[in-house]
């Protein structure tokens, strides 16, 4: 049986990656319109005061979705014959709700705790930052297209991640599917700069919105995780607690400038250099 006969292969690389992009653009399309658009109605909505790059960023941010999406479609379809043998099941029973449920549950709490310790190790190695993390972040001010705006090494580790734990669990195609459509909409929406009262999103437990991550884009420090802020409550890197510091730091600069005599801001500074995680951004 040759590749294209075989309809596991149909299910998973093929139609998740069909699922995976059609969702991210049904959900980051009318999201990034209403960055570019602005309307003065919704303005109370919008977490920052600096306006979205909408405008001169779409084609920029268009071509990175295409070409991230593409070359990781083309890394999962390289990989099948070794992801098939690991029991994703693409049978044609279909998983009940609950199972479902459940599955993403599960899926979250563990794709959210490895996404943490990655993205905390892109922001604590200078080198990991500079050569590939750094790309996501000349984002400040989120739009939902720029979610993908990232590294292609970047882009690969997170969906690598994502698919991750289904296939390790043996999870059936359509829970994938479901799981990677929840996946896009969470990355639309927590890019959107947005938080619009009426986001069916806000009725999962734990999710904050879109303030969390936009946070982050903005303070460049702090709220790492994905989704589940609880991490960050239980490692001390809330984007509140190391704005904090980092404004600290900046009083360790101005008092350096006017001559002042040395401030506990000056270790702050010292630290936040060696880590290269000089503080900018603050909205
Ligand atoms: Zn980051
Ligand atoms: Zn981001």
């Amino acid at each position: 049986m040759t590749l294209l006969d075989d309809p596991a292969f149909w299910r998973f690389p093929v139609t998740a990656q069909l699922v995976s992009m059609g969702v991210f653009l049904l959900a980051a399309g009318p999201l990034t319109a209403l960055a570019w658009l602005d309307p003065a109605r919704l303005r109370p909505y919008r977490l920052q005061s600096r306006c979205h790059a909408a405008r001169k960023q779409v084609p920029k941010a268009a071509l990175y979705w295409l070409g991230n999406n593409l070359l990781m479609f083309a890394l999962v379809v390289l990989l099948w014959p070794w992801l098939r043998e690991l029991g994703v099941d693409t049978s044609a029973r279909a998983p009940s709700v609950l199972e479902v449920a459940a599955s993403l549950a599960l899926f979250i709490v563990l794709d959210d705790f490895a996404y943490y310790w990655m993205h905390r190790g892109f922001h604590a190695h200078p080198v990991l930052y500079e050569r590939i993390h750094k790309v996501h972040h000349r984002v400040v001010t989120p739009w939902a297209l720029a979610a993908h705006t990232m590294h292609p090494v970047e882009f690969i580790l997170t969906g690598a991640l994502t698919l991750l734990w289904p296939v390790l669990f043996g999870a059936h195609v359509v829970t994938i599917w479901c799981w990677v459509a929840f996946r896009q909409l969470e990355a639309a929406d927590g890019h959107s700069g947005y938080v619009l009262p009426w986001n069916p999103l806000h009725l999962v437990p734990t999710y904050k919105g879109a303030g969390f991550h936009d946070l982050h884009h903005a303070r460049f420090r702090g709220n790492y995780a994905g989704f589940l802020p609880y991490l960050d409550r239980l490692f001390g890197t809330q984007a509140e607690a190391l704005g904090a510091r980092a404004g600290a730091a900046v009083a360790a600069i101005e008092s350096a400038v006017t001559g002042a005599s040395s401030t506990a801001g000056d270790a702050e500074l010292r630290a936040a250099r060696a880590s290269g995680e000089e503080p900018r951004g603050a909205p």
